[in-house]
């Protein structure tokens, strides 16, 4: 469960990008934030980890605060949120592999992993996770060897080594062609299905908000504009 109450992020420069959000994500639940460049979508959902600070208000993911949260408090939730961005975020000279068991120094953050000494139930989780998204045959090819489709599973694969609760997912499709976008939301709806994991996807297209979206959120100018299923969708951002 992920409760935005009175939510406002106001940049340094003060630029308000989120503007008094009042939301609750249930868990489990699939939603898309959908919206016009400069709205506010990656700003929500940067907030939700605390890669954005809150300014006022209250934001609470799974019973802990994510305002003022900060050191030790604000690792264990990262630990539980992983993150997927529209550049992949790969480390392209390393093997996929390697890639995905950074999700489990996100999960651990400890010592041992920054020198890459990884447990064998690390590998394991890795393995899994690679399994689930269908390029386990890829683990040991190099990161830049890989299409962008399957660059984005990697990461999809490397959130999932981390073993959260919640995936947030910044404009995850928004560098690949059509084909493509439309199979890593699949991948991501299906992860979801299986695995009850809470998930934020921004978007640019509404059309593939109406098709994945169990529900979907219209932003513009740091508010929500329009919350509610895809069939009600088409006028309203
Ligand atoms: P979207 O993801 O919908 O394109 P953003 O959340 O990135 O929107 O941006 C919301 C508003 O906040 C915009 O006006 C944007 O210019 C501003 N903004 C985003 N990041 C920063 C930043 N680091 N510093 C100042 N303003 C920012
Ligand atoms: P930026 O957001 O500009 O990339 P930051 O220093 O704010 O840089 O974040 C550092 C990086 O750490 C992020 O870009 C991202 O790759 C990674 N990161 C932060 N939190 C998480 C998370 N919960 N899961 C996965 N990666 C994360």
């Amino acid at each position: 469960m992920i409760e935005f109450r009175s939510v406002t992020v106001t940049y340094p420069d003060g630029t308000v990008g989120l503007d008094d959000i009042t939301l609750d994500i249930p868990a489990g639940q699939f939603v898309v934030v959908v919206g016009l460049s400069g709205a506010g979508k990656s700003t929500l959902i940067r907030s939700v980890n605390g890669l954005v600070p809150v300014t006022n208000g209250e934001l609470v993911v799974d019973g802990s605060a994510v305002h003022g949260a900060k050191g030790r408090a604000l690792r264990r939730l990262r630990a539980r949120v992983g993150m997927i961005f529209q550049s992949f975020n790969l480390v392209k000279r390393s093997s996929v592999l390697t890639n995905v068991l950074v999700g489990r120094l996100h999960a651990t953050g400890f010592l041992r992993s920054m020198l890459g000494w990884f447990r064998a139930s690390d590998k394991q989780l890795a393995f899994e996770a690679l399994d689930r998204v269908g390029i386990l045959e890829k683990a040991y090819n190099r990161a830049s060897a890989l299409s962008g489709g399957q660059q984005q599973r990697v990461a999809i694969a490397r959130v999932l080594a981390q073993q959260p609760s919640v995936i947030l997912a910044d404009e995850p499709v928004a560098s690949l062609d059509p084909p493509t976008a439309h199979m890593v939301m699949r991948d991501l709806q299906r992860i979801n299905r299986e695995l009850g994991i809470t998930t934020i996807v921004n978007l640019h297209f509404l059309d593939l908000a109406r098709e994945f979206g169990d529900r979907i959120i219209g932003m513009r100018d740091g508010k929500v504009v329009f919350d509610g299923s895809g069939v009600q969708a088409d006028d309203a951002v």
